[in-house]
């Protein structure tokens, strides 16, 4: 077990992450990405509402489920294994859902910085962020695992999805109103997890869209199957958020 403290926005936090087996996955990882995550989230709200901020985002509001959802390495193969271990109907919509939305996505134009890029791996730039965003939505593709306006995986959602509210109108979202802002977050979590893996696997930093994460695991399950030592994916795990982390930032690892 390695706990450590973060000063998040003037509160000390404390965490303790744990896991059984000496040697890991890179899926492994994401639980304790999800508990920071979810934890730092919740923080910088309470101060934007405590700043007098009104937080639009509640359940069965959705217009955010178009847009791009980059999911790191890790969360595309806890994906993979999540949906693989959903009872078989759900599962099967899942995968189907996924197909389809990777059939539009794959089939409609590109923009040209994809030019002789994978698709299913892109490493751009803010500005080019900014152009994929837009390319991303001007497909009007909702995510394949929103189902009836809720999203059916809400504890598994990507960090991404989890990190992501508003302060203002909700119309804002459907490009009806300017009336907000996005609530910043101390950390990325899923840019740690991309950092982290790039040092791992000596590569550079990956994203993938969400829709194309099934087939992107599928055909990288080699990358799966390596393990390393927990401890050390703990440590370092650790120390990159103590580098990455927005404000003052208090690491002691036990
Ligand atoms: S980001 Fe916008 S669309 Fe998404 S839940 Fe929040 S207010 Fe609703
Ligand atoms: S995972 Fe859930 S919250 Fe995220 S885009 Fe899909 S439906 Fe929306």
């Amino acid at each position: 077990m390695v706990q450590f403290g973060l000063d998040v926005l003037g509160e000390q936090m404390q965490f303790s992450i744990s896991a059984e087996q000496e040697q890991m996955k890179l899926a492994d990882i994401v639980p304790w990405a999800r508990t920071v995550c979810d934890s730092v989230t919740a923080r910088a709200v309470h101060i934007r509402r405590r700043n007098g901020g009104h937080i639009a985002c509640k359940k069965g509001c959705s217009s955010c489920c178009c847009y791009l959802v980059p999911l790191s390495v890790p969360e595309a193969f806890r994906l993979r294994r999540e949906v693989g271990a959903m009872p078989a109907s759900e599962g099967q919509r899942a995968e189907q859902s996924c197909l389809l939305a990777a059939r539009r996505i794959l089939e409609s134009p590109i923009p040209d910085l994809f030019t002789g890029e994978s698709l299913q791996e892109f490493l751009p730039s803010n500005e080019e962020i900014d152009t994929v965003s837009e390319w991303y939505r001007s497909l009007e593709l909702y995510c394949p695992f929103l189902d009836g306006g809720i999203c059916s995986i809400y504890g598994q959602r990507p960090l991404c999805c989890r990190e992501y509210f508003i302060d203002g109108s909700a119309a804002a979202c459907k490009g009806e109103s300017e009336d907000a802002a996005k609530v910043e977050v101390p950390v990325r979590m899923s840019e740690v997890l991309a950092r982290l893996v790039a040092e791992l696997q000596g590569r550079n930093v990956e994203a993938i869209m969400m829709p194309l994460a099934l087939i992107w695991a599928d055909e990288n399950q080699v990358r799966d199957h390596k393990t390393w030592s927990t401890l050390k994916i703990a440590e370092r795990f650790v120390e990159l958020l103590e580098e990455m982390v927005e404000d003052s930032f208090v690491a002691v690892v036990s």
